[in-house]
């Protein structure tokens, strides 16, 4: 198994992830608009600078977090370009990696982003393999509730996950998350994306149950830097 962890939307919050993954020495990859339509601030050029390291990486999250299915194809590719150019003017290096805003896409627009990104992330749930294109995510860090996770187990032809929910339906949300990643570890082929958002953290009191993922000998064990997820 391999299992990373990824950040969307460059909240300001994020600076307490930025501690997080420091402390427990796992890397974390963090998608930053340059500016949010939807009105939360972003993380500034300095506060990405002194936080990018070893453990905090940056990634392209669109010039103004619009959803791309929200606008015409033409527009498309200044909304992911304008942010790639920001983001390396600030940091001073390439930036490889890309992840859609609300998830949403079309063919049309992944061969556009797929022409100035190595990868890209979408923001599904309860998928656990890579094979190749844009990577679907297993673990979006928010109390979905037991119902969600069977549901898009399913969907999402992940079977032995869904029977294992099925079986431990009644077991605490974040106790059931854990299980389930813990149990993908036997697995050699098994890719676990953990995402989510600092502002849903803050929003819903998450960060001890993060902390206490983190803390986890199978995590730790098994931590990837973001772009190991993407080679097969
Ligand atoms: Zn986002």
């Amino acid at each position: 198994m391999k299992i990373a962890f990824s950040w969307d939307d460059g909240a300001l919050e994020d600076q307490k992830l930025f501690e997080l993954h420091e402390k427990y020495g796992i890397p974390g990859m963090f998608f930053v608009p340059t500016r949010n339509c939807e009105g939360r601030e972003v993380l500034t050029p300095e506060m990405m600078r002194a936080a990018e390291s070893e453990c905090v990486r940056f990634g392209g999250h669109t010039e103004n977090h619009t959803y791309l299915t929200s606008i015409p194809l033409e527009e498309v590719e200044q909304e992911v370009l304008l942010n790639k150019v920001f983001l390396e003017h600030t940091l001073g290096h390439e930036i490889e990696d890309f992840c859609l805003p609300g998830g949403k896409y079309t063919p049309e627009i992944l061969d556009i982003v797929n022409k100035h990104y190595k990868t890209i992330r979408t923001a599904d749930t309860m998928n656990f393999k890579y094979t190749g294109g844009e990577l679907k995510p297993a673990i979006h860090f928010y109390p979905r509730g037991s119902k969600s996770l069977l549901g898009n187990a399913i969907r999402n032809r992940s079977i032995p996950q869904g029977a294992y929910i099925a079986l431990h339906y009644k077991m605490n949300y974040f106790e059931l998350v854990s299980s389930l990643i813990r149990n993908e570890q036997r697995k050699e082929d098994s890719v676990v994306m953990v995402w989510g958002h600092s502002w849903e953290l803050e929003k819903e009191h998450l960060w001890g149950e993060l902390e206490k993922l983190m803390k986890q000998d199978f995590v730790k064990k098994n931590a990837v830097g973001y772009q190991e997820c993407f080679r097969r």
